[in-house]
């Protein structure tokens, strides 16, 4: 199908996938830019972002929030310039987020939206640091980890939107922070630019004796964002009274019968507390998170990085190669260029 700048182009469900999601499950629809009604807003996406929590929407199995329906939009948070107004809050020009769809125009109440601020950061980070994954390692951290100074804190998907902040977080406390990530490339990113004190490649020959390694006095606390064999290496480690923040478990995303887990009693014998997150429990969290976090990224010290695809066809390509490790960064997609 021919796409055209003055229509609506939505990327829809096409089928749900078993196991590892393709391309060819999403489809690019085109109709027409739609109208606010009364108290509604129409927004023109500049970005979309791409996150792990969406492979739980193409399922149909119970969850803790309702799945895509086939032919309907896939759902993400944007960050969009509102185009027409309904409501006497939000006028055309407008910075927001809060519109939901992989859409490049998508009408929403206007009550749903939050009006960003423009020139404090790069619009994007909204989406990444200064936005959800932030405010998800800040509460895992704040709530569950409360790393102290000379602790050893575990990161699994050190690169990524989350494990990067709640990383950085844990150095900010004083303790000595271990990432595990996937490739040299992204264990050099974590040592060299997250300044982590040591990174272990999870793809390397014998990871339960790297982790070892890089944790000769154990772990006080593991954020927890991949699941499967990176939980295992981990879990052996933990020291008595540690504290793992169960946030997620990617790896485990596409599996189509769940993986035998890891023996539970030590969660007895060792005191530990593992508690669960879900980042909307406490929506408080993002004015307290965005209000600490962006003197931090103004000033740099607060370190992160994006990986940006153009076009909201990408979308599809971006969530599948997420699934499997291709990004680097956050991921992002550059829906609209911020200068049109
Ligand atoms: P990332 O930016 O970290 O991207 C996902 C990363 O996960 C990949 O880059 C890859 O990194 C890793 N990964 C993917 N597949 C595998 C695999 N098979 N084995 C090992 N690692 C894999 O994503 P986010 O930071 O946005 O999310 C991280 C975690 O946090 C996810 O589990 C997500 O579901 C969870 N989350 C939970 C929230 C909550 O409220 N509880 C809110 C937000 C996120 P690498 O190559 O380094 O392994």
């Amino acid at each position: 199908m021919s796409v055209s700048s003055d229509h609506r182009r939505s990327v829809v469900l096409r089928r749900r996938p078993h196991g590892a999601p393709a391309v060819h499950d999403f489809e690019v629809i085109e109709g027409p830019i739609p109208e606010p009604g009364p108290g509604e807003v129409v927004t023109h996406t500049l970005w979309l972002s791409i996150d792990p929590y969406m492979r739980g929407r193409l399922s149909e199995a119970k969850s803790y929030a309702k799945p895509v329906e086939i032919g309907e939009p896939m759902t993400g948070e944007t960050v969009g310039r509102v185009i027409a107004s309904h409501d006497p809050h939000l006028k055309p020009g407008d910075i927001v987020i809060g519109a939901r769809g992989w859409q490049t125009h998508i009408v929403s109440p206007a009550a749903a939206l939050t009006k960003l601020p423009v020139g404090e950061a790069p619009l994007s980070t909204y989406l990444g640091v200064l936005g959800m994954p932030g405010v998800t390692a800040y509460s895992g951290m704040t709530d569950i980890g409360q790393p102290k100074a000379g602790e050893t804190v575990v990161i699994s998907a050190a690169s990524g939107a989350v494990g990067s902040v709640a990383g950085q977080l844990a150095e900010r406390a004083g303790a000595r922070v271990v990432g595990i990530a996937g490739g040299p490339e992204k264990c050099l990113f974590a040592q060299e630019v997250l300044c982590f004190d040591d990174c272990v490649d999870h793809r390397c020959a014998d990871l339960p004796a790297a982790l070892r390694a890089a944790c000769p006095n154990g772990i006080d606390v593991y954020f927890e964002n991949v699941g499967g064999a990176v939980q295992r290496a981990v879990f052996p480690l933990l020291n008595d009274f540690g504290r793992m923040i169960m946030c997620g478990m990617v790896s485990e995303y596409n599996d189509t019968q769940p993986q035998p887990g890891p023996n539970l009693m030590s969660v007895v014998r060792k005191r530990l507390r593992i508690q669960g997150l879900i980042v909307g429990d406490k929506p408080e969290r993002f004015a307290e998170w965005r209000a600490l976090a962006t003197p931090w990224v103004r000033d740099g010290t607060l370190h992160y990085r994006e990986d940006i695809v153009d076009g909201l066809e990408s979308a599809p390509e971006a969530l599948v190669g997420l699934l499997s490790g291709r990004n680097f960064g956050k991921l992002v997609v550059r829906v609209t260029p911020e200068t049109t």
